[in-house]
């Protein structure tokens, strides 16, 4: 196993298979324009394949595929029979549902173990006005659809923002028990793409806890991002405090985008480039040692940091910054 400068193993590994997305959410894709990566950067499976054997041989077991949204990368379903046949105790999927119904059945036959859907409000007009696209109706079919063929481990994240979406949790935690899907609340983060982000705007862990009303908290022993919650009648949700409460100790998450750069935390300003030595021919010790070496010297906690700063939080980057290094979004580093 591997450990960072801060002890923190690599376990974690979430693939960004494509920084392109059909929403356009207000926390995540506000603007008009985007740079993407050009389409000849872009991994393919078997690459994908091959510097995943090599985070495996450093201690990754779980992995994750997102994007952008990652149902919009043609053929998925063969990239995943390559992975399920790895040694990994978890793969799974973060996906905005949209497309979901139609590649569910593909996605559970090629072994995919769980699947996780984004849905922040279940009124039409809301879904509209956040992500600028009329699409809830294929969200809940997609949700539907995972829930008869992912039996378990089918999750809902739900991005909670002042104002916006708040005065749904409790909607959200009945639609989660009709699903069979657990619901994870995630506070409003100051990353990437979130150029219209404020303080202001965010409800809290308290704030959620405060709303949801008569919840206890659920002891385990686990690296997951979410704090568990249990209601009186049995029904379990979760809390990711990334903005208020982050869990930067316990982080051992890494990040691979589409394009083959290796981010170490969702904040890092820049990556490494895989991409480039395994296209020129490095071999797989060569590989294993540039990832040992990048993850031994990490001490990233960026949301730690972001916390520090107090009343001077604001969001992150500009437009222009993001769109002078399409790698600092977080559509393309995987959120
Ligand atoms: S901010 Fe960085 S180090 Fe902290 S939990 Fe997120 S990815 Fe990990």
């Amino acid at each position: 196993m591997t450990s960072d400068a801060l002890a923190r193993p690599l376990r974690n590994l979430r693939i960004s298979v494509t920084d392109r997305c059909n929403l356009r959410c207000a926390y995540c894709m506000p603007e008009e324009d985007y740079v993407w990566l050009p389409n000849g950067e872009i991994l393919s499976f078997e690459e994908i394949s091959a510097l995943v054997d090599r985070f495996i041989a450093l201690g990754v077991r779980k992995v994750r595929l997102t994007g952008g949204e990652p149902l919009l990368r043609r053929d998925l379903p063969k990239l995943v029979e390559l992975l399920a046949k790895k040694p990994l105790e978890d793969l799974a999927l973060t996906t905005n549902g949209v497309l979901l119904a139609d590649h569910a059945k593909a996605l559970a036959d090629a072994g995919l173990h769980r699947v996780t859907v984004s849905l922040d409000t279940l009124k039409p007009a809301r879904f509209v006005a956040l992500t600028r696209r009329d699409a809830l109706a294929k969200v809940i079919a997609g949700i539907e659809e995972a829930s008869r063929r992912f039996a378990k481990g089918l999750k809902l994240d739900t991005v909670v923002i002042k104002g916006l979406n708040d005065d749904e949790l409790g909607e959200l935690l009945a639609f989660g028990a009709r699903v069979n899907a657990e619901v994870r609340f995630i506070e409003y983060m100051d990353v990437g793409g979130a150029t219209l982000w404020s303080r202001e705007q965010v409800f809290s862990r308290a704030e959620i806890l405060a709303r949801v009303g008569d919840a206890e908290a659920i002891v385990e022993d686990s690296t997951a991002p979410a704090e568990r919650f249990r209601l009186p009648d049995g029904r379990t949700f979760g809390i990711i405090a990334s903005t208020t409460a982050p869990f930067c100790r316990t982080c051992d998450r890494a990040r691979l985008t589409a394009d083959g750069m290796f981010f170490t935390c969702l904040y890092a300003r820049s990556g490494t480039d895989l991409k480039t030595p395994l296209r020129a021919g490095a071999s797989p010790a060569e590989l294993e040692s540039l990832l040992r070496g990048v993850w031994s010297a990490r001490t990233d906690r960026g949301a730690e940091q972001r916390l520090a700063l107090r009343d001077q939080r604001a969001a992150l980057f500009r437009h222009e910054e993001l769109n002078g290094d399409p790698h600092l979004e977080m559509h393309t580093r995987g959120g």
